[in-house]
């Protein structure tokens, strides 16, 4: 497995973004609109019922960042919380107690979503080599799961109009990037757009900081008075400190929930794009 390789691979490929101008912190306080999707200004973004929140996980993987992976799905389990478990397809088949905890959330009302297939950033392949990607990830969850997987969680947060031909036509109807690069909204071809609107970490000098409850908390609720809903992005390896659990990383994670819970009701990306009109 290419966990070493990964945790190289990710701190440079956020990096590079940074670099290049998209500033991945302090969604909310950004003002920044590259208008990667040409839709970026068209949208009107109507929620029914009282505002909900999403936990999306990502990166989800074998052995990767493995006790956090493990905290992250018991936690939301023993706390009947669902969330968004964005799994990278080709890097998932033969972790049993990975496999086993993503079973058991799919018992509870969680969700699989795809995160690529295999990591790749489809905004730089053809519409049939994504294609070939989407549906080979579509299926792998299938057989490993038994879930029809219609949310895709775009690596790099990249994807393009391709992206969106090849979701039409593999059968994946929610697309969730991040609020910098996407609008909430439902498509003119129907396919509903719900970014990451909270990041769980800064990433400064290639390392994850991780933002305060207090101002998490604040960052959630800044989203749900703007959009209707908060969907927050976390990373297992944001919980980790020199390759190990970082007991503080947990509670705070804890606390952060329980306050979120006092106020809103979790969802999931899947159950949310039906509320979008
Ligand atoms: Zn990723």
């Amino acid at each position: 497995m290419n966990t070493t390789k990964f945790q190289f691979f990710l701190p440079f490929l956020l990096l590079s973004l940074v670099a290049s101008g998209v500033v991945l912190s302090g969604v909310l306080q950004s003002e920044s609109k590259p208008g990667s999707d040409p839709d970026f200004d068209n949208g009107t973004l109507k929620i029914q019922g009282p505002p909900k929140v999403v936990i999306r996980i990502d990166d989800v993987q074998d052995y990767a960042f493995k006790d956090a992976q493990l905290m992250l799905l018991r936690y939301h389990l023993k706390n009947e919380i669902s969330t968004s478990i964005a799994v990278i397809p080709e890097l998932t088949k033969s972790d049993t107690e990975l496999l086993t905890q993503i079973s058991d959330s799919l018992r509870i009302g969680s969700e699989v979503s795809a995160h690529g297939w295999s990591h790749e950033d489809l905004s730089k392949l053809s519409l049939l080599e994504q294609e070939k990607a989407l549906g080979e990830a579509k299926s792998a969850l299938r057989q490993l799961f038994g879930v029809n997987v219609t949310v895709l969680v775009p690596p790099m947060f990249g994807y393009n109009v391709e992206t969106l031909m090849a979701m039409h036509n593999t059968g994946f109807k929610v697309l969730s990037s991040v609020i910098d690069l996407q609008a909430p909204m439902r498509r003119p071809d129907g396919i509903v757009t719900l970014p990451a609107t909270v990041e769980y970490s800064d990433f400064v000098d290639g390392k994850w900081v991780s933002k305060s409850v207090q101002a998490l908390i604040k960052d959630v609720d800044l989203s749900v008075e703007r959009y209707g809903y908060a969907v927050l992005v976390i990373h297992p390896q944001e919980l980790m400190r020199d390759n190990r659990m970082d007991s503080g990383a947990v509670q705070d994670y804890d606390s952060l929930i329980e306050l979120i819970q006092a106020k809103y009701s979790f969802t999931t990306l899947s159950e949310l794009s039906k509320s979008i009109r």
